[in-house]
């Protein structure tokens, strides 16, 4: 399995970061160990700035390369909400110098999702959000993507081989913000609940 993460996809978003919203997709990857399978995500030792982003996540059930625009939705078998957890104070140094961001989006535990949901059509019209506690910390829908499900499977695929069983995160919406150790998270899409978070020390 790979993650493949999308960057800037919400206009609004790409705004909150100070950068004009991408002519093409601009991705990154994480690797399997990035995934927070059991919900505890341990507070990096590196950061002091630790961010949430909550997006939709897909899950491919088949892979491909260079896949057709009109063939994309149909690698797709399921979605859920996920977050991608964000050094963002070493995000900001790497960028300033230029850097790869990798230390700062692939750290252990930097990529959570909720239980899988069946595809339906409505998605993009269903609200997807983040809570702590019962305060509402992020927002969004699918139809406000900046580049479509198919747009980014079929762009993912000029430069990476997708295979079943890899995850798409499809980008945040703006409203990102700090979390700290202690902080219980749920992430909900339309009213299902898809899953809980905890913020643990270092681990
Ligand atoms: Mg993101």
């Amino acid at each position: 399995m790979k993650i493949l993460c999308v960057a800037r996809n919400y206009p609004l978003h790409a705004q909150e970061m100070g950068a004009a919203p991408p002519e093409k997709p601009v991705f990154f990857l994480k690797p399997a160990t990035a995934w927070a399978a059991s919900g505890e995500v341990g507070y990096p030792a590196f950061s002091q700035r630790l961010e949430y982003e909550v997006e939709l996540v897909f899950r491919l059930g088949r892979g491909g390369k260079n896949v057709p625009v009109d063939k994309a939705a149909a690698l797709v078998d399921a979605l859920t909400v996920g977050i991608d957890f964000t050094a963002r104070d070493l995000q900001a140094q790497l960028k300033a110098q230029g850097l790869p961001w990798e230390m700062a989006k692939a750290f252990d535990g930097s990529a959570w999702w909720g239980a899988w949901l069946p595809l339906t059509a409505d998605w993009p019209e269903k609200p997807f959000r983040l809570l702590r506690g019962d305060t509402l910390l992020q927002e969004g829908y699918g139809r406000d993507m900046l580049f479509s499900l198919p747009e980014l499977i079929t762009e993912a695929s000029r430069y990476f081989t997708l295979e079943p069983g890899d995850v798409l995160f499809t980008g945040t919406p703006a409203g990102v913000g700090p979390v700290a150790v202690g902080d219980h998270l749920r992430a909900f899409l339309g009213d299902t609940l898809v899953g809980e978070v905890w913020i643990r020390s270092a681990p």
